[in-house]
């Protein structure tokens, strides 16, 4: 890690009957921390950063999804703070929310308007530590990821799970440009890149690019050997 980097730690708290992976992310030096993700369970949340001993400084984004978004404008207003991220293009999800909510049976949620829209390759501060922005859209036309250049991880939100990939059979979802985001955004910041997926277990950048069915080299390039009517024969022994 770079002298100029300032460390910082996160917890993992599974929120929202869909168990997604709210982060609690702080820096080690100033205490000053951020919630990525705050889709619900807010007390729980108050929770840990009590035990933290950590103080919240602002609300990060990655995407407009009730499991993401939902608790976000409430946590935001009652501490006072600035919500930064995602997009602007995912601005139709979160103007939908509440109403998404009560329609899906999801419960409480708010309309959010975040304070600041993030493009791709802003940075986000919290305390003394930096945060590198990257715009995937593909799941959502306006999903961003955070990631921490010294510590080496990243919050990827719905874009990459440990082996399977966002899904895009929903509004605005799209395929291809998902595949893009994740192999030209994600693959450059590092094969030794761990990250936290919106749902489920933590991975590596390096390990899904190995074994990962929808997005390893191997089989993208077997996609494209196809696509030019030259599949190649493989061996495996
Ligand atoms: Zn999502
Ligand atoms: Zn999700």
């Amino acid at each position: 890690m770079a002298m100029s980097e300032t460390a910082i730690k996160a917890a993992i708290l599974p929120v929202t009957p869909y168990q997604q992976n709210c982060s609690l992310v702080w820096c080690t030096r100033t205490r000053k921390a951020a919630v990525i993700d705050p889709g619900g369970d807010l007390d729980r949340l108050k929770e840990a950063m009590r035990v933290e001993g950590v103080i919240l400084e602002k609300v990060l984004l990655t995407h407009g999804h009730l499991d993401h978004a939902s608790g976000a404008t409430k946590l935001a207003r009652e501490f006072g703070v600035p919500i930064e991220g995602p997009h602007r293009d995912d601005a139709f999800l979160l103007d939908e929310l509440g109403r998404n909510a009560r329609r899906s049976g999801f419960g409480d949620a708010e309309n959010c308007t975040p304070d600041r829209w993030l493009e791709d390759g802003d940075t986000v501060t919290v305390g003394d530590a930096t945060f590198g922005v990257r715009h995937c859209p593909g799941h959502t036309p306006g999903h961003v990821v955070f990631y921490h250049e010294g510590v080496r991880v990243a919050f990827v939100g719905d874009v990459l799970f440990q082996g399977s990939i966002g899904r895009t059979d929903i509004p605005r979802g799209n395929y291809q440009q998902l595949i893009d985001s994740i192999t030209q955004r994600l693959w450059p910041l590092g094969s030794d890149m761990a990250f936290v997926p919106g749902h489920g277990p933590m991975s590596t950048f390096g390990r899904e690019r190995l074994t990962n069915g929808y997005v390893a080299d191997e089989a993208l390039a077997m996609t494209a050997e196809l696509q030019q009517g030259q599949p190649k024969p493989r061996q495996y022994s």
